[in-house]
Formats: C-alpha cells, sequence, structure tokens
C-alpha cells in the first residue's frame, strides 16, 4: 500500500533520511502535474487519444504489436480469461503465493483456480513439476506470476503449455518494463497501482498476441460496444451496437497522461531498483548470510519487491516491530492464498509446503527508486542487529503484521 506519509527521501537533505522508509513510494513530480493540467484544460478527461498513445508506447516497449489500457491489472486480468473463452467448467493453475486477484479473476469467469506450488523457498515461482502433477483434463489454463519481477522459465512454460493444449497468460502486475514479459504466451496483464514500478494510481494494460483476442478485450473492456464516445465524436456517427458481453474496464486520459511520462523514466527506475537490489544483496551477503536472499542474482528482473527469508525460527514479529522502532517499514508477500478465510473454505487440506516455508520466513524490504545507497545500508545493519538478537531457541510467534500488496 501506498501510506499517506510525507514523503521520506525526496527533497531530503544529504545524510541521515528524515521520515519513515517506506517499502514503496511512487515517483511523481512536476511532469506528472504539468501533463494532469494540459488533460483538464483540453476538455476531454475520458479514452481518448493519450489512452491509445500509452497502448502504443507500452506495446512498443515491451515488444508487442498491440496493448488494451484498462482501469486495473485485476480487470486486465478478468478480460483475458473472459477474451480466451475460459468459463465453468475449467480449471487455471494459479500458484498461491500471489497477490489474490490473480486467484479471484478465475472465479469471476465461472471457472476454478487450482493453486500450485513455487519450484523453491528460494526459487519462489511457479513449479512445473507441481504444475504438471495438478493438471487434469478440465485444466485450460496457466496464469504465471512474475514475483517481484523476475523472470519465469519462459521456453520451459511455453513448451508446458503448448504439450497439454493450454492457454498461457501472465499476470505481470510485477513486471512493467521486464524485457520480453507480455510475450510469453496467449496473453498479460500488468498494473499500475500505486506501489506498482510505474503508476497511473489505479490502472493496467493488456497485451495479448492474437489480434482477435485483443479486440474482443478491446471491445468487452467498453460494454461490448462497435464504438467508443471518442471515436463516435471524430466519425460523427451517432449509432453503436452490441455484439457481446462487455463490462465497463476502461482507462482515462487523466490517468493516461501521468502513464505515458512514468512509462518513458521505467527504464531509469527499473535500472535503479536493480542496483539497490544488488546493494542488499551484497551488503547482507557480507553482514549477515544467515538471512536468504531468495533468486540467483543474474535472472533477469526488474525488482518490483525485495524479499528476504528470515533464519527459520526467526521470531518474524519481533524483527518488524524493532525494524519500526526504527522507522523502517516492511510488509508480507504474500499470505499464500490458499490460507485466506475465503479461499482456505474451498480447498480444505490443501499443503504446498514450498509456498508455506516462504511465506512463514518472508519480509519485504523498503525498495524503490527515490533511495539511496545509505538507506540500504541502515535497512541491512537494522536487519542484522535484529536478528542476530534474537533468542536462539525462540520460535515464530503466533501474531500476525499486516499483509502487503
Ligand atoms: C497488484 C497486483 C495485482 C492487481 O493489480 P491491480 O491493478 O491493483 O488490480 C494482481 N496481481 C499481482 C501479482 C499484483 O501484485
Amino acid at each position: 500500500m501506498v501510506a499517506a506519509t510525507p514523503l521520506p527521501s525526496r527533497g531530503a537533505p544529504r545524510g541521515r533520511r528524515t521520515g519513515t522508509l517506506l517499502v514503496s513510494e511512487p515517483t511523481l513530480g512536476p511532469e506528472e502535474a504539468a501533463a494532469l493540467a494540459r488533460v483538464v484544460e483540453g476538455g476531454w478527461i475520458t479514452q481518448g487519444e493519450r489512452v491509445r498513445a500509452f497502448e502504443r508506447a507500452f506495446a512498443e516497449m515491451h515488444g508487442a504489436e498491440d496493448a488494451v489500457a484498462v482501469s486495473s491489472c485485476t480487470a486486465a486480468l478478468h478480460l483475458i480469461l473472459h477474451g480466451l473463452g475460459i468459463g465453468p467448467g475449467d480449471e487455471v493453475l494459479v500458484p498461491a503465493l500471489t497477490f489474490v486477484a490473480s486467484a479471484n479473476c478465475v472465479l469471476y469467469v465461472g471457472a476454478t483456480p487450482v493453486f500450485v506450488d513455487v519450484e523453491a523457498p528460494d526459487l519462489p515461482l511457479m513449479s512445473l513439476a507441481d504444475a504438471a502433477a495438478r493438471c487434469t483434463a478440465r485444466t485450460k489454463a496457466v496464469i504465471l506470476v512474475h514475483f517481484a519481477g523476475y523472470e519465469p522459465d519462459r521456453e520451459a512454460w511455453r513448451a508446458f503449455a503448448r504439450e497439454r493444449g493450454l492457454r498461457l497468460v501472465e499476470d505481470a502486475a510485477h513486471a512493467a518494463g521486464l524485457p520480453g514479459a507480455g510475450t510469453f504466451g496467449d496473453a498479460a496483464a500488468f498494473s499500475f497501482y500505486g506501489n506498482k514500478n510505474m503508476t497511473t494510481a489505479e490502472g493496467g494494460m493488456v497485451l495479448a498476441t492474437d489480434e482477435g483476442v485483443r479486440e474482443t478485450i478491446r471491445r468487452a473492456r467498453a460494454h461490448g460496444m462497435t464504438s467508443g464516445a471518442h471515436q463516435r465524436l471524430a466519425t460523427r456517427a451517432a449509432a453503436y451496437d452490441v455484439i457481446g458481453l462487455g463490462f465497463n474496464y476502461r482507462l482515462d486520459e487523466l490517468r493516461a497522461a501521468i502513464g505515458l511520462v512514468q512509462l518513458a523514466r521505467l527504464p531509469e527506475w527499473n535500472r535503479r531498483r536493480g542496483a539497490l537490489a544488488a546493494l542488499y544483496r551484497s551488503g547482507l551477503r557480507r553482514a549477515c548470510p544467515e538471512v536468504t536472499v531468495p533468486f540467483e542474482a543474474d535472472r533477469p528482473s526488474v525488482h518490483h519487491i525485495m524479499p528476504v527469508l528470515l533464519p527459520p525460527g526467526t521470531d518474524r514479529q519481533r524483527v518488524v516491530d524493532g525494524l519500526w522502532a526504527r522507522d523502517i517499514q516492511t510488509t508480507l508477500h504474500y499470505p499464500p492464498v490458499h490460507h485466506l478465510s475465503f479461499y482456505a473454505a474451498r480447498c480444505p487440506g490443501l499443503h504446498l509446503p514450498a509456498t508455506e516455508d516462504f511465506a512463514r520466513r518472508e519480509l519485504t524490504l523498503p525498495l524503490h527508486p527515490a533511495m539511496r545507497d545509505d538507506d540500504v545500508a541502515e535497512v541491512v545493519d537494522a536487519l542484522t542487529d535484529l536478528v542476530r538478537a534474537q533468542p536462539a531457541a525462540e520460535r515464530p510467534g503466533p501474531r500476525v503484521v499486516e499483509a502487503g500488496r
């Protein structure tokens, strides 16, 4: 979440930061403000030419033919499953280590999410072997999540889907700007929520390989109508038809204007995220090797978040409280979806050992482009002190900290 705390880093004098070091923080400035003002002055605020320009620019950055801008990543996922014809009686493979939206979208179309374990606690991407074991005659699609911004094994998943005749969908909410993201399989959904690598406050994008699927999604974004208000104005046409079920999942010009500014800076921000993540990795390896940093350092990533694993048996709440006492926010990614009450009731007794081990020990550290190298050093020092101060025999406490998303 984006906290309503005064932004700590921007404009802060060199030396010790002021205010809380947040897990994530949007980078917003005069360019976004000016872009918004131009939309207001122009008078057309709902979906129009800026939305179209944003779609084209986003597609180009990801090496895709075209894109469809929508109101959120959740809407994007819903539209993708709708556009691919997934429905009642179908099963969709989804990692349990994700935000709940990845599973909710499957229920929106009347299909059944089937939760899959991750490869290992230090490789928290969906397990190919567990996915294969959970396939049935009803399995129709698989939703990959680029957890923390790291790239899943592209060729292995394409082969997996091809061999079984499955649709391959990317929940790329963590992966805006990741080269190749959005072109793994049939379609991909991106998020521009306030804590993502680029933001429009709320917003999302669909990439889809097949032009027909893309056009179905484009129409379903706006009630299934054959033309939009802006198009009818441009062509002086009064009539429209509705040729399929649709929703209202449109983006607007205000958000697209911010999105165009953010997109242009995304590569630079992602590089900065990468540099900060590398500092965390080397700092922790040196100061506190008992803390595990998941993933191989050289796996392609846009470093959406900085997850670490505390040593087994660590009282995580004590670490969280200790970091708060030093004005450092942390969150958890994620409470596994199959443990959330709504889903636990739907899949009683489901046990996903690697996901559960990861989720028990995981802590998400601050990572955003406005952070300074000093901030990373400070978090590494604080974390090292707190992990080392743990009484050796202590077991995890029963308290739960609020989950991040
Ligand atoms: C943020 C997120 C979503 C939902 O994105 P919205 O744009 O808020 O709808 C879906 N999946 C994952 C993995 C996310 O992190």
